[in-house]
C-alpha cells in the first residue's frame, strides 16, 4: 500500500513571518516562482494577515497586487491564504458582508484555498467565511487552533472537527500555531480525527521546540494527508520542518511526496541568499527555545514581540513577559495564543510586568473579551478580574458578529475617492490608520518603503566620512546588536545639540545636553510628570483620542485619554478629582513613559 504525503511550503508566508518578521519584498518572490511552481507542491501558502500588514505598513506594497503577481507567476500551483475567521485579517470582528466582500475578492485575485481559524476555536466564528469560500467556488479549510490546556482534549478537538466538517469544509488542518504539539500527542489527536470524521488532515507545526518533524512523521503513521514545509533556507526554529528534510524522510516509502530534491535545492539556495538581505530583521528568538512548552506562545509572536519591546527599549522585561503569559491567559479561561488572543494576553501580560501590579490597567481588548465580544472562551474566565475590567455591564453569549451592522457601504464612503477598488476598501477595512496612509501616500506619490541595511562584511564597525569622521558603526546592548549611522549634526544652540541618526533603518533623532527635566527619546519636549494631577502612561506609544479638553471639570478615575501601544488600546484616567488646566497632547502624537500629557489642577 502506498500513500503520497501532499506538501504545502510556507516560504512565501509563514516561513519569513516567523523568521524575518513578516519583511520579504515580492521583488524577492518572482524571480523564483517559476522554480516553485515547478515543484508540484499540493499549495503554496502565501497571503495572511501579517503579510498584508507589512505590505501596507512597511514595504509600502500593495497586498493584492502582490497576490495577482504571484497568481501570475505560479499557474500551476494552488495559492494558499490564512484566514481569522470573522476577523478576517484584523483584529477585531467584522460584519458578514465585510467577511463576504473579502472572501470574494481574494478569490477573485488569486486565492484557492482558505486555511480558516478562529482565536477562540468558537466555530460559529467561522461560519460565514466557510459559506462565502464555498460560493466563490473554492477550497474551505476548517481548523483547529491547536493549544494545551484541562479543556482541550483530544474529545473536544474531534467535535469541533466534526462540527467543521458539517459546516461544509472541504479539509481540516491541525494549526500548531506555537509548536505546543508532542510526537505522541500528534499520533493520538490525527488517529481520533481520522477514526471520527473523513476529512483529509493537514498538519501545520512549528518546530519552536524542536518537535515538529517528529510531530509530523508520527501524525503521517496515523494517517495524516497533507503537511506543511518551509524550504530549509527558511526551516525549523520558530519555522517549520524544512521541506528537503520532510521529502527525504519519506523519500522511497510508502508515503513518499513524489518532489524532486534536486529542484528543492536550487529553491533552497536561492533563498539562502534571500534571506541574507534581510539579516536587519533576525531576531534572537527565532531559534529553538524549548520554553515555548511552558509559555505556549507562537514564534509569530515571539519575533513580533521582541521587535516591539526593541522599539520601547524594554528587551530585558521579555522573560517577565514570557512568565506572566500563562497566567493572564488562565484568568482568560485558557483561549489559544494566535492572532489576536496572543497579542491581546501578550500586551496584558507586558502591562502586568510593567506596572508592578496586575491588572492595575487593564487594555480595552481584555474588557471585550471579558464581555464575550470574540466568542466563548473555552474555559472559565476568572469572574473577579471580569467584574474588575467591566463592572455592571452585561455579557454577550452570542455570535459577536450578529450584533454588527453591515458596514460596506460606510467603509465606501468613509475612505471615498482615495479607494480606486473594492480591494482598496477592503485594505482600508482591515488597516483603517496605515491603509488610510498607504493610500494616501499612493495618491501623493509618495510611498517610501522602509531601508533595507547593506549586508554587512563579517566583522566590519565603522567607516570614514570625507573628514575623516566616523559615521557609521555598530554598538551591542545587553547582547542586541544596533546598526548606527549618523545622517545629520544640528547646530549647537543653548547648550543643546542634535544628532540625527539612524538605528537598524529607524530614524531617530537625539539631544545631547545636560541632565535636566527634558528626557525622552524623539523630539518630545514634555517635562516629566511630578505631582499627582500629571497625567501619564508608564508604556510609550500613540495618543488614539483625547477625551477631555482644557477648562473640563474631571471625577477621579475618569478616563482622559485612550493610548495606543503594541496594537492595544488602553485608557489613561484621571488620578486627582479637578479641573484640566493643560493639555500637551493632540491625536497621533508619540509619547513617552512620565511625561506630563495633561495636567489636573484638584
Ligand atoms: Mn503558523
Amino acid at each position: 500500500m502506498s500513500k503520497k504525503i501532499f506538501v504545502t511550503d510556507t516560504i512565501l508566508r509563514d516561513a519569513h513571518q516567523s523568521l524575518l518578521a513578516t519583511r520579504m519584498r515580492t521583488e524577492d518572490m518572482l524571480p523564483i516562482c517559476d522554480k516553485l511552481d515547478k515543484v508540484g507542491y499540493w499549495s503554496l501558502e502565501v497571503w495572511g494577515g501579517a503579510t498584508f500588514d507589512a505590505c501596507v505598513r512597511f514595504l509600502k506594497e500593495d497586498p493584492w497586487e502582490r497576490l495577482r503577481k504571484l497568481r501570475a507567476a505560479l499557474p500551476n500551483t494552488r495559492l494558499q491564504m490564512l484566514l481569522r475567521g470573522q476577523n478576517l485579517l484584523g483584529y477585531r470582528h467584522y460584519s458578514d458582508d465585510v467577511v463576504k466582500a473579502f472572501v470574494a475578492k481574494a478569490a477573485v485575485n488569486g486565492i484557492d484555498v482558505f486555511r480558516i481559524f478562529d482565536a477562540m476555536n468558537d466555530v460559529r466564528n467561522l461560519r460565514v467565511a466557510i459559506e462565502a469560500v464555498k460560493a466563490a467556488g473554492k477550497h474551505a479549510q476548517g481548523t483547529i487552533a491547536y493549544t494545551t490546556s484541562p479543556v482541550h482534549t483530544i474529545d473536544a478537538f474531534v467535535a469541533q472537527a466534526k462540527q467543521m466538517e458539517a459546516m461544509g469544509c472541504d479539509s481540516v488542518a491541525i494549526k500548531d500555531m506555537a509548536g505546543l504539539l508532542t510526537p505522541f500527542a500528534t499520533g493520538e489527536l490525527v488517529k481520533a480525527l481520522k477514526a471520527e470524521q473523513s476529512l483529509p488532515v493537514f498538519v501545520h507545526s512549528h518546530d519552536t521546540a524542536g518537535l515538529a518533524a517528529m510531530c509530523q512523521l508520527k501524525a503521517i503513521e496515523n494517517g495524516a494527508d497533507h503537511i506543511d514545509t518551509a524550504i530549509s533556507s527558511f526551516a525549523w526554529g520558530t519555522s517549520h520542518p524544512g521541506t528537503e528534510s520532510m521529502v527525504a524522510a519519506l523519500k522511497g516509502s510508502e508515503f513518499d511526496t513524489g518532489l524532486s530534491l534536486e529542484l528543492l535545492q536550487e529553491i533552497g539556495l536561492y533563498f539562502y541568499a534571500v534571506r541574507k538581505k534581510y539579516h536587519q530583521f533576525e531576531s534572537e528568538f527565532t531559534a529553538v527555545d524549548t520554553r515555548v512548552q511552558v509559555n505556549q506562545v507562537p514564534g509569530g509572536m515571539i519575533s513580533n514581540l521582541a521587535n516591539q519591546l526593541k522599539e520601547q527599549g524594554a528587551l530585558n522585561r521579555m522573560n517577565e513577559v514570557l512568565a506572566e503569559i500563562p497566567r493572564v491567559r488562565e484568568d482568560l479561561g485558557f483561549p489559544p495564543l494566535v492572532t489576536p488572543t496572543s497579542q491581546i494576553v501578550g500586551t496584558q501580560a507586558f502591562f502586568n510586568v510593567l506596572a508592578g501590579e496586575r491588572y492595575k490597567t487593564i487594555t480595552n481588548e481584555v474588557k471585550l473579551y471579558l464581555q464575550g465580544g470574540y466568542g466563548k472562551a473555552p474555559g472559565v474566565v476568572d469572574e473577579k478580574l471580569r467584574r474588575q475590567a467591566i463592572g455592571s455591564e452585561e455579557v454577550i453569549d452570542v455570535r459577536p458578529a450578529d450584533l454588527l451592522k453591515p458596514e460596506m457601504t460606510k467603509l465606501r464612503n468613509d475612505i471615498g475617492a482615495l479607494a480606486k477598488s473594492e480591494e482598496d476598501v477592503l485594505t482600508y477595512a482591515m488597516f483603517p490608520d496605515i491603509g488610510r496612509k498607504f493610500l494616501e501616500e499612493r495618491e501623493a506619490g509618495t510611498l517610501t518603503p522602509e531601508v533595507l541595511l547593506p549586508i554587512p562584511e563579517a566583522g566590519a564597525v565603522a567607516s570614514a566620512s570625507g573628514e575623516g569622521v566616523p559615521t557609521e558603526f555598530v554598538i551591542d546592548v545587553h547582547g542586541e546588536t544596533y546598526r548606527v549611522d549618523i545622517t545629520g549634526v544640528g547646530v549647537k544652540a543653548e547648550g543643546k545639540r542634535h544628532f540625527y541618526l539612524s538605528i537598524d533603518g529607524m530614524p531617530e533623532e537625539v539631544v545631547f545636553e545636560p541632565l535636566n527635566e527634558f528626557v525622552g527619546g524623539g523630539s518630545s519636549k514634555r517635562k516629566q510628570a511630578s505631582a499627582p494631577g500629571h497625567v501619564s502612561t508608564t508604556m510609550p506609544g500613540n495618543i488614539v483620542d483625547v477625551l477631555v479638553k482644557e477648562g473640563d471639570t474631571v471625577k477621579a478615575g475618569q478616563p482622559v485619554l485612550i493610548t495606543e501601544a503594541m496594537k492595544m488600546e488602553t485608557e489613561v484616567q484621571a488620578a486627582i478629582a479637578g479641573k484640566v488646566t493643560a493639555i500637551h497632547v493632540a491625536k497621533g502624537d508619540r509619547v513617552n513613559p512620565g511625561e506630563i500629557l495633561i495636567e489636573i489642577e484638584g
